[in-house]
């Protein structure tokens, strides 16, 4: 049975919330068979989801999945200006609206407006910054029983310390991730209720300080305070995880340059207060891996033993963290690591 569909959905609303993104608002009956569960919409923690862009604004394809791997190869077969583009987006935010008299789900989709002067944005951030409310758009989604599409690890988390570390695509779903435990929203964990982190340290960079702007992060950044002279904005979650998030405006600087500094001053600390180094560490127990030049995608294991290292960027950003991790002593095991793009190349 397949575990994807294809549903079509109304674009309810447009909001910039900072320099560089932008959020779109999708609802329909159709997202009713994505796999909610008893608590129905509302944060997935780093959730996402397939948007399929036409090649003419509000056009609609023939999308069949249901032989998954006969419509992939006719898909990627096809030139896209007839069978258009898959782009991946974090699911930012579920709720429900009232649409036509029905109460139906609503999905928050943030857009980051990438592009140079030369080749301008690709599809996806095309769409982001075009699409108008009352336009049709169609989505891939999980579906039925299926699980969510995401990394997060819930179990992985519980009662840890947790570092989040990431670029602006990442920002939907680490701010995702931030809501859903100060709302007590479970996303894997089942029937089990796992203790949330005891602390959680996020870095995000944004390309200009017009994007470090509290609308486009967690809502829990609104009640958050800050020493002077100290970036990190504080904040207590309702589950008791006590947050410290930074923003880093990458500006004129090159690409992943301030989370590397970060990152390293994080690794440093924790050497100062007399962390023990891994034991060194051996064969196909430390994670799941899919690493290949074309996707970096690697998952912590979920017998993970120190804290827990969430980082997602750019693909050669993003292994260059882990890196840094890795030879500072921290377990593979315990690093999440997901290339959300890669530089010069279109992603799906
Ligand atoms: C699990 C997952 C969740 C994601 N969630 C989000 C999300 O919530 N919001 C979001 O905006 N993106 C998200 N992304 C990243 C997004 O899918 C990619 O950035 C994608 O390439 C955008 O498609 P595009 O059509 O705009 O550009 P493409 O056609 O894919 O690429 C065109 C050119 O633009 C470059 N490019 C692509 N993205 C960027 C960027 N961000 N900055 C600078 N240059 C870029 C490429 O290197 C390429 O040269 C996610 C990716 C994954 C895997």
């Amino acid at each position: 049975m397949t575990q994807l569909a294809c549903v079509s959905a109304r674009v309810t609303g447009t909001e910039r919330l900072s320099e560089h993104l932008v959020r779109v608002r999708v609802a329909g009956e159709q997202l009713w068979t994505m796999p909610w569960g008893e608590q129905g919409p509302g944060p997935r923690a780093d959730a996402y989801l397939k948007v399929l862009v036409p090649p003419r604004r509000g056009q609609l394809l023939d999308v069949d999945v249901s032989d998954v791997a006969r419509w992939r190869r006719e898909f990627m077969a096809a030139p896209p200006e007839q069978s258009g583009w898959i782009r991946t987006y974090t699911v930012r935010g579920a709720t429900t609206v009232d649409l036509a008299g029905r109460e139906v789900p609503e999905l928050a989709i943030d857009v980051v407006l990438h592009g140079d002067p030369e080749h301008g944005m690709g599809p996806g951030a095309a769409w982001g910054e075009s699409t108008l409310e009352g336009e049709d758009v169609q989505l891939l989604v999980p579906t039925g029983d299926a699980a969510w599409w995401a990394a997060w690890d819930e179990h992985r988390a519980a009662g840890q310390d947790v570092v989040l570390a990431g670029d602006e695509t990442a920002l939907p779903a680490v701010a995702a991730i931030v809501d859903g435990l100060d709302q007590g929203v479970r996303v894997q964990a089942g029937a089990t209720t796992c203790a949330p982190p005891r602390r959680l340290e996020v870095a995000v960079e944004v390309p200009t300080g017009g994007d470090a702007a509290t609308a486009a992060g967690p809502r829990a950044l609104e009640r958050a305070t800050s020493s002077p002279g100290d970036r990190a904005l504080r904040v207590r979650l309702a589950g008791g995880t006590e947050l410290s998030w930074t923003w880093l405006p990458r500006e004129d600087r090159a690409r992943n340059l301030a989370l590397e500094l970060w990152l390293w001053a994080r690794l440093c600390e924790r050497t100062r207060r007399g962390w023990r180094r891994a034991e060194p560490e051996t064969g196909s127990a430390h994670g799941t891996a899919a690493e290949d030049p074309e996707f970096v995608w690697n998952t912590a294991s979920t017998e993970g033993r120190g804290t827990y290292w969430f980082l997602a960027a750019e693909s050669s950003g993003v292994k260059s963290l882990r890196r840094m991790c890795v030879s500072a002593g921290v377990s593979r095991g315990d690093i999440s690591f997901m290339g959300y793009w890669r530089l010069g190349a279109a992603t799906e």
